[in-house]
């Protein structure tokens, strides 16, 4: 039997006028169907967000803060359920999914904290006869457009800035992943007035793009890719309505001759291929030093090969399918035209009948300007490249579009604060590749977007500063 998702609507569901059906990708077979919303219900769901404005924005930090821990709460107490929901949604290893719950609700937690700590310049007389202070506002009605990847994760960290700064919510979720954020709507909808958050299913086209450019949203967040945020700051532009966006990556490994190669494949093993590497921060692309080239791609090699692939709601699993037929299929575009130079190491085939799997791969002998370098693959493909020198290695690591994160791996402390300094991506790991707080800061340089998620930088973001200014005469 399959679920039938409803949009959410000023704090009920809304039966949908046409629906679709959303598939497990490890068996290609059809769990729910959810709306395929038209322009009208976006407006419904703008409105509803517009009237709950008023008095949403105007609530104490310590009122949002209350509602936002009983929300973490909830999310907590039926985390099996999400999890579950999650795994069967995108093809996540159910113990991996189960281990994202408690990051979810730290994000509630730590924003409901947050934003009774909002801090800014003093209030003074900074000319004399005038006394100047600052206030941060909310900003009104935001957009949040989420990718497929992560659902629940990057929804978490869309509204938990935005409900604590005091604005109110239309979130689209992916048209791939809508499961989730039905039971969010659900369970957050029982501790926020009607209307602070909605939710309308469905595509990038309608849905998508006229939450952007209604004259009612006062502010877009995407997370999502290149394309698409490029599409948005340009939509957005005819009625500059403020841009959060949290695009693609292609984070860098540099390993250098001097690393614990050992713990170096061991942070690929994972940083490569956890969520199938559909991951913005996936190590996806490891550039070696030619002293320890051979080691690593072979030890990279096993390590991929020692994964276990299959059925994500075997605990015992380490990798699951991709979300889509589409996706799989884009990866394998990659593979296709890989040059002549490339050597597969291992993997490259598609697994089983039955969904959307395919082996975890590892690409030695790459080059700097190969395509599967270049680009964002978000599949479990790990390129292999050698570097010459030091200032080579840096040359290569920033020599993409993207600027999201990077690592590096040494056991010098010179060359890793060198290297941290000079890598221009927006998170620089030493020895480790992707461990994520509540409290720092995720957000890209370049063509990886603007905005910041998670931190005080983030919940910032959400707000607008004001200047009050008294004339004391
Ligand atoms: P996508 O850009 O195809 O879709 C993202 C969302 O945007 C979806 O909800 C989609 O329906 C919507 N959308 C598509 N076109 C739109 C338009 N013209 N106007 C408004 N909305 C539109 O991305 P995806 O394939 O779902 O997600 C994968 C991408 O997300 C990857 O590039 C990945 O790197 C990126 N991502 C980035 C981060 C980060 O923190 N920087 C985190 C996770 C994923």
């Amino acid at each position: 039997m399959t679920t039938t998702i409803e949009n959410f609507i000023g704090g009920r569901t809304v039966a949908a006028n046409a629906s679709e059906d959303v598939l497990n990708p490890a068996t290609g077979t059809a769990i729910a169907t959810a709306p395929l919303s038209d322009t009208s219900e976006v407006d419904a769901a703008v409105a509803s967000a517009k009237q709950a404005f008023e008095a949403w924005s105007v609530t104490t930090p310590q009122d949002r803060s209350l509602a936002m821990l009983k929300i973490a709460d909830a999310i907590e107490a039926r985390g099996d359920e999400f999890a579950k929901l999650e795994s069967e949604n995108v093809g996540k290893p159910i113990e991996y999914a189960k281990e994202e719950i408690p990051a979810v609700v730290d994000c509630i937690r730590f924003f409901a904290g947050a934003v009774r700590n909002m801090e800014g310049k003093p209030a003074g007389e900074y000319m004399e006869g005038y006394t100047s202070m600052i206030r941060r506002e909310a900003i009104g009605v935001v957009g949040q457009i989420a990718p497929w990847n992560y659902p629940l994760m990057m929804a978490a960290w869309k509204i938990g800035p935005a409900l604590a700064a005091g604005n109110t919510i239309v979130l689209k979720p992916s048209e791939f992943t809508p499961v989730t954020s039905a039971l969010l709507a659900e369970v957050v909808s029982e501790f926020v007035p009607d209307g602070v958050f909605n939710v309308v299913f469905g595509h990038g086209d309608p849905v998508g793009q006229h939450l952007v450019t209604h004259p009612d949203v006062a502010m877009v967040s995407l997370t999502g890719s290149v394309g698409t945020g490029k599409w948005i700051a340009k939509a957005a532009a005819d009625s500059l309505k403020r841009v959060h966006l949290e695009l693609g990556g292609k984070a860098p490994v540099v390993v250098f001759d001097d690393a614990d190669v050992e713990a170096a494949i061991a942070g690929v093993q994972v940083g490569g291929y956890y969520n199938t590497g559909q991951d913005c921060t996936a190590a996806s692309r490891v550039i070696a030093g030619p002293k320890i080239y051979d080691e690593f791609v072979s030890g990279l090699a096993e390590a991929a090969k020692a994964l276990k692939v299959g059925d994500p709601t075997d605990a015992e699993t380490e990798m699951g399918p991709l979300v889509s037929a589409i996706q799989r299929e884009r990866v394998e575009g990659y593979l296709e035209r890989k040059p002549a130079h490339a050597e597969v190491v291992t993997g490259g085939n598609e697994i089983g009948d039955a969904g959307f799997f395919l082996e975890p791969t590892v690409i030695a002998n790459m080059k700097q300007d190969d395509e599967m370098v270049q680009r964002e693959m978000f599949g479990p493909v790990v390129t292999v490249q050698q570097f010459e020198s030091e200032e080579k290695a840096i040359e290569y690591a920033n020599g993409v579009d993207y600027g999201l994160a990077a690592s590096v791996w040494t056991r010098d402390v010179g060359r890793a604060m060198r290297a941290a300094k000079s890598l221009h991506f927006g998170a620089v790991w030493v020895n480790d590749h992707m461990p994520i707080v509540s409290e720092m800061p995720h957000g890209g340089f370049k063509q990886s977007g603007y905005g910041k998620d998670l931190s005080m930088y983030s919940l910032e973001d959400y707000t607008e500063v004001k200047h009050v200014m008294i004339n004391n005469a």
